[in-house]
């Protein structure tokens, strides 16, 4: 191992090359390259494989990160594969969208001034090869179980539960309100961080193992959640959050102030090739326009360069705390200056001024970062007498989620959810406050990431099935 490994000591750090920028800002195709195999296993083999791997620890999956590195490193993609895979429903997604930076990468143990591996890079490698030389599977169980589950939600939380129990044999049924599987990885997570064809592959793999999708179906709607209840042995809800926060400042009705995950929807769609009303009418499309997205998180981060690409005049992002305290990845902080956003720092909308019923301008106001409170964020005042307006034509809200009341959408009272009006489970169970139905992704945890959502499911697949068959149990020991 010694020869092959712990080359961090002599290998600078090379993440793949990212595509030129002139041409990765007038397209949305993804912005990194795919390693070669000697690249990749160059890189795998700077792992110093310590005693206690901290990338493991801080993944949300506890992925066995230095096996598939040491695997990769040495040329075994296969089996690098089997291990990747064996702790993750989508490594090749969470390869490409994960904030390893936050997460892995930035708790690799190698001295700071070596830089981490390139972890997510590596994955990502992995999972495309696997893709390629058909190393990945339907998840088409050996046997039938008479079991059944009941799915509402076809993001990633509700993908890992109906991957996890297809493959022990049960019958799955998904449920989504839209036209196409994968939740906020289809159409609120752009192109150039998460390409579709990953996405719908997916799609098609879980079909040919006999994942059974009902799209276009409303779930409180369509179908009722106490028929769900009845047609299967249990119901997982993964139905995200989607409410967009608001700002309290005059202005907000004028046209083109429009929410973060409207205009993305829009452009995903566009990019997938749907005709988009929004879209096709100029209201969504940046194009020509002078465009301000306000917030500093994942989302607003997505705004700014998606408006870039759209062939935007200009774009600024007004975050009222300073970059140091971004909640978004600073990796893609940088990507988005790298392609041309401005950013307006310690800055917060006081109104958006239109004219003629159509914004015209945003007018903000300086902030004053305070002392860090309970939670230790800083706090922030406004700065008298800092005002100052930027033209703009369209202005993005990318202010958060909260979500939906899951109770009234479901016409069930019974069904309790927190003060946050996120569900209310059992952590150790998964299940809500009605016996059979569970729960998990962001409509639990509130809005959070791709990787919870998968451990979410993953966990809660496990919970599922120990319930349905201490029930079934009994039951047959009766008969
Ligand atoms: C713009 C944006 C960018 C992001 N970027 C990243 C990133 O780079 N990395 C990362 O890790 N995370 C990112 N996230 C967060 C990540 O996408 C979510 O945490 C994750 O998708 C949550 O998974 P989920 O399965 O809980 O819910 P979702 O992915 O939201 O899926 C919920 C599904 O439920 C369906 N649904 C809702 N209500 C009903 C109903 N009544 N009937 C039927 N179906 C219903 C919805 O249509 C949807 O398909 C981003 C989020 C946003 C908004």
């Amino acid at each position: 191992m010694a020869d092959r490994m712990l080359q961090f000591v002599r290998l600078p750090q090379a993440q793949p090359e990212k595509r030129d920028l002139a041409e990765r800002r007038t397209d949305f195709g993804e912005i990194y390259r795919e390693y070669t195999q000697a690249a990749a296993a160059a890189q795998a083999s700077r792992c110093s494989q310590c005693g206690v791997p901290f990338c493991s620890v801080h993944c949300p999956l506890q992925n066995n990160i230095p096996d598939w590195l040491k695997l990769t490193a040495e040329g075994r993609l296969e089996e690098a594969y089997e291990v990747s895979s064996a702790t993750n429903t989508f490594p090749e997604i969470c390869g490409r969208i994960c904030p390893q930076d936050r997460l892995c990468e930035g708790n690799c143990v190698i001295e700071k001034g070596f830089e981490s591996v390139t972890i997510g890079a590596v994955e990502r490698y992995i999972t495309d090869t696997a893709w390629e030389r058909g190393w990945v599977s339907p998840p088409t169980p050996r046997v039938e179980l008479p079991h059944s589950i009941g799915i509402i939600g076809a993001g990633p939380a509700g993908l890992a539960v109906a991957e996890r129990l297809r493959r022990r044999g049960w019958g799955v049924h998904v449920y989504d309100r839209h036209d196409r599987v994968g939740g906020l990885m289809i159409y609120g997570i752009p192109n150039f961080k998460l390409e579709k064809a990953v996405v719908l592959r997916r799609w098609r793999q879980f079909e040919a193992g006999g994942i059974r999708f009902h799209l276009d179906c409303v779930v409180g709607r369509d179908v009722t959640l106490a028929e769900l209840r009845a047609r299967h042995d249990a119901v997982f809800i993964a139905t995200g959050v989607y409410r967009p926060r608001d700002i309290d400042c005059p202005g907000l009705g004028l046209d083109g102030v429009v929410p973060a995950l409207d205009y993305l929807t829009a452009s995903n769609r566009n990019n997938l090739g749907d005709a988009v009303a929004g879209f096709d009418s100029g209201a969504l499309d940046a194009r020509g326009k002078r465009v301000v997205v306000v917030g500093g998180g994942d989302t607003a981060m997505d705004c700014v360069r998606t408006a870039v690409r759209q062939g935007a005049a200009a774009v600024t992002c007004l975050y009222r705390r300073d970059r140091a305290n971004m909640p978004g990845s600073m990796r893609e902080v940088k990507n988005a200056e790298e392609e041309g956003v401005r950013f307006e720092w310690q800055a917060a909308p006081e109104a958006f001024v239109g004219k003629d019923g159509h914004v015209a301008a945003v007018r903000a106001t300086r902030m004053h970062l305070g002392l860090p409170d309970a939670t230790g964020r800083q706090g922030v005042a406004p700065v008298p007498g800092s005002g100052f307006e930027l033209p703009c034509d369209l202005a993005i809200k990318a202010l958060g989620f909260d979500p939906e009341d899951v109770p009234a959408m479901f016409d069930e009272p019974a069904l309790a959810v927190t003060r946050w009006g996120t569900l209310k489970i059992n952590h150790r169970t998964f299940m809500t406050s009605l016996p059979g139905v569970f729960a998990g992704g962001d409509i639990v945890r509130g809005a959070s990431l791709v990787v919870w959502a998968i451990r979410d499911g993953r966990d809660a697949a496990e919970q599922i099935e120990t319930w349905v068959r201490a029930r079934a149990e009994p039951a047959r020991a009766a008969a």
